[in-house]
Order: C-alpha cells, then structure tokens, then sequence
C-alpha cells in the first residue's frame, strides 16, 4: 500500500476492500498517490478530503485530497506545452501513436476492468466490455487523424479560397461517475485526433479509471501533457480551470442542474461548450411487435447498469391491448435479474454507485407512490444503505405522463410504464418531455417503425433494438437533454475550428483602394 493511501486510512474503513483497491490502483500507480496526472506526473491534492466510498458496501475505501487552484493552473499549463507538442507531430505519427494507444489499452484490459469495478461499483462483464470500447475509440479515431479534409469553395473571383480544420488548443472535460472509463475514452479519445491537448475532470467520485488511461496512453507514446487528470470537485477546480485563458472550449457529460452552470461560465469566457446531459427516453411497444424481444430490450433498456446510464429506457410506453400483460412479462423478467456483488461473473446488475444517488432512486420511488402508482411484483425490496447501494429493479405501472416519476430522470433501475392508444398518441406522450436523449421503438410494421423514428424528438434512436451505440456513430441530445455531438465524425467537427484561406492567383488583382508601390 503506498504512504499516501496510508496516510488516509480511516477508522471506518472496510481493510480487506480497501487493499483490493489500491492493489488494482497500484498495479498501474505503484506509490497508491491519488491525485493529479499532469505532464506524466501524479500530484497530490492540497485542497478538501474526498471520499471513495465502497457502493457495494457504504464503507470507506480511501480518502484523497481535492487538487486546489494551484495544481488546476498548473494543468492548464501543462495542456498548452503538451498541445504544442502533439500538433507539431504530423497527423500520420499522431494516428500511429493513437493506434498504438489502443494497442496497449488492449493489453490491459482485465487490469482497468478490475479498477472499474471495485471503484465503481459496476459489474466485471460490463467493465471489461467498456475496457475494450475504449481501446477500440483509440484505434477509431486513431484513423481519422490523416483524413478530415478542408474544402476548396468555388468563390466567385480571381483567388483560391480553401478551409482548414484546426485544433481547438486545449479542451476541458468534466464528466460524470456512471461510466468514468467509458466516458473518458469517449470524450478524450476525438479531441486528441485533431492535435487538441486535454485537461479531463473526472467525477471526484470515480477518478481513478481516467488517470489510468492517461498514463496507458502514454506509454503508447502519446507524449507527456497532452492529457491531463485533474482530480476532485467540480465547483472547486473545475470551475478554476474553466476560468482559465488557456481552456478553449469545455465539453460536459452530466446533470442538467450542472451543465447550465458549465453553459454560464464558458459563456462568461464567451468560449463555446458541448453539453451531455441528462433523459428520460421512451421505449414505445406496440401491439404488433415480437413481444418476448421487446420484453429483452425493455429489461436491458433500464435495468442495465443499474439504469445508471443516459440512455436508459426509463419509460416504457406500451399500447393499451397489451399494457397489462406486457408489464407482467417485463416485472418477471425483472424479478430474474441477478442482483449482485460487482466482482462477480455471474452479477447482471451492481450497487448504485453512491449514497446521493441512492437516497434519490429511494425518494423517487416513493413519490411514484405517493402519486398513485404501484409496483409490479414484489421487484422492489426495502433498501438498505448499510448492506451497499443496491435497489432491485423496480416496475411501476398506473403511471401517467404527467406524474413525477415520468418527468424526473430517476438514473436508477426503475422504469414506469404508460399505456397509450394509437401511434400519434404514443409519438406525443414520447415528445412530451423536457428532455430528448433516446427512445425506441418496437413494431412489425416497418413503415410505423420509420415514421415514429423520425417523428420522436430525440439525438439517438433505435427500431427494434435499444441501447447500442459505437464510437463511429454520433451522440448527443436534442432539447434539455444538452448540444453539440460526441462520437463519429461529428466529433471532430466539435474539436476543431474552420479557418477560411484566401490566396491571390488573379495577374492583375484588382486594387479598388490600394495603390501598387511606385518602383525604386
Ligand atoms: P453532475 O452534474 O453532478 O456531475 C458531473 C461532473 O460535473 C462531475 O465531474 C462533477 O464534479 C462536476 N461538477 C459538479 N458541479 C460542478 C460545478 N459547479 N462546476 C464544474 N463542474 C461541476 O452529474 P453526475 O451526478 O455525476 O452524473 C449523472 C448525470 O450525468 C445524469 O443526469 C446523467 O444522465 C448524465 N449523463 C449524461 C450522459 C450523456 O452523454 N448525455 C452520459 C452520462 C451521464
């Protein structure tokens, strides 16, 4: 265990838990430092104690130190001498050594899997799945760095005007505690295609997959300060770097209450901001539809990942003919679902990932009640912070779109479910919603499976099928849900700016106000 780690122990801290901790940090951190990884090196924090804390237990893991002002300047530095490295590189070398990033992502799969697993609380199979996606952003966008062309624009004159995609300089990251290795991949993996540096903050709750995948990514060659870690909270240190000269633009995955604050500050800086923000998307059955699929999705579209995801279908919009037998089939499915430790094989779904979050999940139950709606089966047991985080997966019907439950984004494992008559009626419900993240659809009827595709207002769809993304295609979220594009090619267009080229080619140019110096 390294000093540092020692240094925090605390009374109320679970040893054995702990140690298996630090063994996954340490294998990739030898000294066990929490704290920043700026320009290749770990920094210890001198701001306020954080907690990591054991979702599947509510024991303390360890406690690290917030980075403080000074380290989030430092960092900011770091980004600018690492920019200027990294876009000195030809755009062949920086693919090579993105694709090479993959390649030693690959080698570590298991180990980054383990790390995520215990410090998040997320089951193994899903971690080392999410391992190997990040591997694969790598090597996805490692092939993209030779091949975004500018424009040649056929301007009606004597010149040659032509568009160049240009870095944006350094980008700041700030992203949330449900998919902390996923997300980083994600976000980082584009803005350093283009020769941008970045300057990550992980959630304070999760940091440790993110500075792992910086110090991977090094290894691979990408050179020192190119991405930085700056771990602790976002009110504190990311705010200061936001505040910074050298940020250039800020992308932020997390809650709409957050990502309008982000939107207000890089407005104040007049720089642009991508949001990822929260849903609450629907997942429409009708009649017609091959029901024991849909009855899969549904269960994979809110129960996955604890419905700690984005993404999740977390109202099921079922077509009153089959409302009450379909709801049946997806509360037993549910019941099946295996609840458990996340270091487990045979765990489907873990804990939920804090004790904030838990209390919510809770509360919002309870409102669903409270508002006259019931659960089906007994798939919801008593929660008890004590034993871990854990909500069972939770089916609530007699459910309106106009109650709580239906508005709010829960972000746990619980989904309500909400007849509707026809397919305009299903389309409206669908739209009636702040947010527009996802939704999908389930029919035999391709024609209806278009026509609700294109009517409901959302950045993702999927016709008989939930829940499958990939780095190649874009995301993003229409209404409050957030704007601008992760992933794809749309991605690159996020971290670049255009500049516009014009070149003189006339013999004579015309000179309405300019006079030709008189010769020597
Ligand atoms: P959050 O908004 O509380 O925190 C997200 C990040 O913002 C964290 O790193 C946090 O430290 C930081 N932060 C908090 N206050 C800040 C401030 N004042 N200034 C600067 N940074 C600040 O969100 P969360 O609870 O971590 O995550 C859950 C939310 O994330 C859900 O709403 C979920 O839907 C959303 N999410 C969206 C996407 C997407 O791609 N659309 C993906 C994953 C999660």
């Amino acid at each position: 265990m390294g000093d540092q780690a020692r240094l925090f122990k605390a009374s109320n801290m679970n040893t054995t838990q702990t140690e298996a901790l630090l063994a996954a940090y340490q294998h990739f951190f030898p000294t066990g430092v929490i704290g920043s990884y700026i320009k290749g090196e770990l920094q210890a924090g001198s701001g306020a104690d954080i907690s990591l804390i054991n979702p599947a237990t509510g024991d303390l893991f360890v406690t690290y130190k917030d980075a403080g002002t000074e380290i989030a300047i430092q960092a900011c530095e770091a980004g600018l001498a690492g920019q200027k490295t990294w876009a000195a590189l030809s755009h062949a070398e920086r693919g090579r050594l993105m694709q090479e990033a993959g390649r030693v992502l690959r080698a570590n799969i298991e180990h980054i899997a383990q790390l995520e697993s215990i410090s998040a609380g997320k089951p193994i199979r899903d971690c080392r799945g999410e391992a190997l996606r990040v591997a694969e952003m790598f090597e996805y966008y490692g092939g993209w760095t030779d091949k975004l062309y500018g424009n040649v624009i056929p301007v009606p004159s004597g010149h040659l005007n032509y568009t160049r995609r240009e870095p944006m300089g350094v980008v700041l990251q700030i992203t949330p505690w449900n998919a902390p290795l996923f997300t980083c991949g994600w976000q980082i993996a584009p803005a350093i295609c283009m020769g941008n540096a970045v300057l990550l903050k992980p959630s304070e709750l999760t940091p440790l997959s993110s500075l792992v995948v910086a110090k991977l990514i090094e290894q691979a060659g990408i050179p020192k300060g190119v991405v930085n870690i700056l771990v602790g909270y976002g009110h504190t240190i990311g705010q200061a770097a936001l505040s910074q000269p050298a940020i250039k633009k800020v992308v932020f995955v997390g809650s709409p209450a957050t990502g309008r604050k982000i939107a207000a500050a890089a407005a104040t800086r007049g720089i642009p901001c991508v949001l990822e923000l929260g849903g609450k998307s629907a997942n429409i059955v009708f009649e017609d539809a091959d029901l024991d699929r849909a009855c899969v999705g549904a269960q994979s579209a809110i129960f996955g990942s604890a419905g700690q995801s984005c993404v999740a279908g977390s109202r099921l919009l079922i077509q009153r003919s089959i409302y009450d037998r379909f709801v049946q089939m997806v509360a037993e499915g549910a019941s099946k679902i295996r609840l458990g430790e996340p270091s487990s094989p045979d765990t489907e779904i873990g804990p939920i990932q804090n004790a904030t979050q838990f209390n919510h999940v809770n509360n919002m139950i309870e409102r669903g009640l409270k508002e006259g709606a019931q659960i089906v089966g007994d798939t919801q047991v008593a929660a008890d912070q004590k034993k871990g985080f854990f909500v069972r997966p939770t089916v609530l019907k007699n459910v309106t779109n106009s109650m709580d439950v239906a508005r709010t984004e829960i972000f746990g494992p619980v989904v309500v479910a909400i007849p509707f008559d026809t397919e305009d009626d299903a389309v409206n419900i669908a739209n009636d919603s702040d947010f527009g993240l996802a939704g999908a659809v389930w029919t035999k009827d391709t024609g209806r499976g278009f026509r609700v595709a294109s009517q409901v207002k959302a950045g993702t769809f999927w016709i008989n099928m939930y829940k499958v993304i990939n780095v190649a295609s874009p995301f993003g979220g229409y209404d409050a849900s957030g704007y601008g594009r992760s992933s794809g090619v749309d991605a690159l267009a996020e971290y670049t700016q255009v500049k516009s080229v014009w070149v003189e080619t006339a013999a004579n140019p015309a000179q309405p106000f300019g006079h030709a110096p008189t010769s020597r």
